[in-house]
């Protein structure tokens, strides 16, 4: 029996007492954001660092049953990058398989920008992959045109307002797709001072139509060799406040880490002898 109760990030009474995992099988990425540089982790669930170990989905069995071992009260395996789960869907898929083959009482989680999960929702719902995390940075074209450099679709590229509008209807899509399987969704949204921090209001509305279940916004990490580099990271006064205004339309996460991509443990103190047991499974 999966006991949905026992997720850290969804549940702050879980937060204390359950571990999650996050497995980095997923290293390419079907788009790019201007706050991204991808010689650190994806940033949907991540804060920077340094590039993670890659792992197959056989090495990330071997992986979390060692990691069982040294910390039993782990509840949630996730896959959140370095890059997006669904632009690397086959190790991703079988990673899910086996982790719920393997492991049936683990809570399953994913965290992805949205752009190519439709096709897989209806075998994430069998696989009983329970929680989603979107990143969404706003509802307005125009006002994603200045976040995206470009979004690859069935291999073709997409630039400017064709590329935004692109992953805008596909995420929504994907949403909706996700709701109708029953699967909680959290929507992630950076907040880019001067692009988007005025507008997260009415994301938030928008999603709250949707059925979207809770928010968390994420200030932006102004990162080295990007297009936001010269920006400000927004201070904990405007997150304050930009909290405030999406909390009218849907429940803000309030106690969110920025995992890295391969994190590992209670939320906020990952572990150190996790990473030491993913560099080993790497090397098998
Ligand atoms: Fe899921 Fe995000 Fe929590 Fe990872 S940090 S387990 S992807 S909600
Ligand atoms: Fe980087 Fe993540 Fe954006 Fe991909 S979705 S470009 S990995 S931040």
């Amino acid at each position: 029996m999966i006991d949905f109760k026992k997720h850290p990030c969804f549940n702050k009474e879980a937060k204390g007492q359950y571990a999650r995992v996050h497995l980095p099988v997923a290293p390419k990425c079907n788009i790019s954001c201007n706050y991204c540089n991808r010689k650190f982790d994806c940033v949907n669930e991540s804060r920077p660092g340094v590039t993670s170990n890659i792992l197959s989905p056989e090495q990330s069995i071997i992986y979390l049953t060692a990691l069982q071992k040294k910390m039993p009260q782990l509840s949630v395996v996730g896959i959140a990058g370095p890059g997006d789960p669904f632009a690397n869907p086959e190790e991703t898929m079988e990673t899910l398989r086996q982790v719920r083959s393997n492991f049936p009482e683990m809570i399953l989680c994913v965290s992805s920008n949205g752009l190519n999960i439709a096709p897989y929702i209806n075998e994430l719902a069998t696989l009983k992959v329970s929680h989603v995390t979107i990143t969404i940075n706003s509802l307005d074209p125009k006002i994603l045109e200045k976040v995206y450099r470009w979004v690859r679709y069935e291999k073709k590229g997409y630039f400017g307002l064709a590329g935004a509008e692109l992953l805008l209807r596909k995420q929504l899509e994907a949403i909706t797709k996700l709701k109708s399987a029953g699967i909680t969704v959290k929507a992630n949204a950076i907040v880019i001072p001067g692009i988007n921090d005025t507008h997260l209001g009415a994301l938030a509305k928008g999603l709250s139509e949707l059925g979207v279940d809770l928010m968390n916004t994420i200030p932006l990490i102004p990162v080295e060799e990007t297009p936001f580099s010269d920006l400000t990271e927004p201070g904990s006064a405007h997150m304050k406040e930009i909290r405030k205004e999406i909390g009218a339309f849907l429940p803000p996460m309030t106690h969110c880490s920025r995992c890295r991509a391969d994190a590992a443990g209670l939320l906020g103190k990952d572990s150190t002898e996790a990473m030491e047991l993913l560099t080993e499974a790497a090397k098998v």
